[in-house]
């Protein structure tokens, strides 16, 4: 996207004066959703988006247009620590010295992942090569998740919040409901009197939330955003405001097609494990050979894979076998 484009970016007002804004992203994504809410003394913004120059300048234009400026921010909220939501925090911070809330374990994914040291995704290809995916796309992806440490920085002073806590902006009382398996510490802001909910990356229309292995955080991600799911599919919700695409009614259902979305997808792969395979060879045969081509999709797309896997052989329905000298694992359906 040019300077052009971000100039015309998309704002759209909901009730009581909340601002949509479509942040742009460099990525097939292509922007995510932050939300501008009035309060009586200035405004609180939810997840600002990307560092990028383009999504920085698309700021600056809609805050002329819209007569805000930074020191009108009272506070920025954070659904959860992925970059697109995360990236602009800090920056946010230093402009108008407001408060930033998110959680203490999305705060500590950051750290780890972007912290002092710089990124660190070794961790993650290597355990993506243990599991059948060529060298030269781990290096790739270790390369590509670097480039987002200056998309991250600087890090904000974080205010720590806490699921299951009550917190007010935007004129209405929100329950924080956590809601892991797509980010560790993900938390969903849920108003129970106007029944609407700021529910992050964890429910979309039309798309699908990652759920993907990250070392040394959940083991089985996947069942637990199944949980969130049936959680989350129980609240009385009229309209969800989602961290992409557009607001959206119908959320009971949309959780109810994304739980069978991953049961069919578990169904699949079960076919597929009838000879052994690696987890790298279940994701080509998912999401296809031209990810290789595109490490930021990949990486999604294999940890994806492998949040799958996992949840298979803790269910007993697949289980593992070494192959490729001994240290490349690869999985078969059990009992075959
Ligand atoms: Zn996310």
């Amino acid at each position: 996207m040019d300077l052009e484009d971000s100039r015309e970016i998309e704002t759209t007002e909901w009730e009581g004066g909340w601002l949509q804004v479509k942040v742009p992203l460099p990525f097939s994504l292509r922007w995510v959703n932050s939300y501008v809410l009035p309060e009586p003394d200035g405004y609180t913004v939810i997840d600002p988006g990307l560092r990028t120059e383009e999504a920085i300048a698309a700021w600056e234009s809609v805050m002329e247009r819209r007569r805000i400026s930074f020191h009108d921010i009272r506070r920025i909220v954070l659904t959860h620590q992925h970059p697109d939501h995360y990236g602009l925090a800090g920056y946010f911070q230093q402009r108008s010295g407001a408060p930033v809330y998110m959680t203490r374990e999305a705060f500590a994914y950051t750290q780890r992942l972007w912290g002092e040291e710089g990124a660190s995704s070794e961790e993650l290809s290597a355990l993506f090569r243990k599991h059948g995916m060529p060298g030269e796309l781990a290096d790739a992806i270790d390369r590509d998740f670097a480039s987002f440490y200056k998309r991250v920085t600087p890090h904000p002073e974080v205010t720590f919040i806490e699921a299951g806590e009550r917190m007010k902006f935007g004129g209405l009382e929100w329950e924080l409901i956590g809601a892991g398996g797509h980010a560790l510490g993900q938390v969903l802001f849920y108003s129970r009197e106007k029944e609407v909910i700021l529910c992050g990356d964890q429910v979309m229309p039309r798309i699908t939330p990652n759920v993907g292995v990250v070392p040394g955080e959940d083991d089985d991600p996947l069942s637990t955003f199944l949980d969130s799911l049936s959680e989350l599919g129980r609240l009385r919700v009229k309209l969800a405001f989602p961290g992409h695409r557009d607001p959206f009614a119908g959320f009971a259902e949309r959780t109810e097609e994304l739980r069978l979305h991953h049961e069919r997808r578990l169904a699949d792969m079960l076919e597929q494990l009838t000879q052994p395979r690696t987890g790298f060879e279940l994701c080509e045969l998912h999401f296809g050979e031209r990810l290789r081509s595109n490490p930021h999709n990949l990486r999604f797309a294999m940890a994806e894979t492998l949040a799958h896997l996992y949840y298979l052989e803790r269910r007993g329905r697949a289980e593992r076998a070494l192959s490729g000298g001994g240290d490349m694992i690869s999985y078969r359906k059990s009992g075959e």
